[in-house]
């Protein structure tokens, strides 16, 4: 199972900052990995727009050490996937799967914007872009992580 994680809204509440160093703590993301640490299976690809921005290695820093290694990548530029959608997200999601020969990988997307998606609604886990990733984006998330238990 692949998780798909965008950052502003989810690790951190909106409008917090954008770039490290600034003064932006992701406050949730302790939480979001002691639920990665329950399910060993699920590896991460990040497809917050701070991938445009910042370096690979500098994109994973803030993620515990046992972490890191389980994040596979990021996803293709802005607008790659579906032309003809407004679902940016979604196309840069399936563009990843397809680029990685993973169509079959079940994958579940962790994200504020919820228009950002479309045809995979049922494969999204929403935040408030100002709550963040509270108890309840966690047990939905957690029922994604079961289903996919091997
Ligand atoms: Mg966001």
């Amino acid at each position: 199972m692949i998780l798909f994680l965008d950052f502003d809204g989810v690790l951190h509440l909106e409008g917090e900052g954008h770039l490290p160093n600034d003064g932006t703590d992701f406050c949730f993301l302790p939480s979001l990995e002691a639920l990665l640490r329950e399910f060993p299976h699920v590896r991460l690809v990040i497809s917050s727009s701070w991938r445009e921005r910042l370096a690979f290695e500098a994109l994973i820093a803030p993620f515990a050490e046992d972490i890191r290694p389980r994040i596979l990548g990021v996803t293709p530029p802005r607008g790659s996937g579906l032309s003809h959608s407004f679902a940016h997200r979604e196309g840069e999601i399936l563009a990843w799967l397809q680029a990685h020969a993973a169509a079959g990988e079940p994958w579940v997307a962790l994200d504020d914007a919820e228009w950002q998606f479309d045809r995979h609604k049922d494969r999204l886990v929403v935040c408030g872009s100002f709550v963040g990733f509270d108890a309840e984006a966690c047990a939905a998330l957690r029922v994604h992580f079961e289903s996919t238990r091997p």
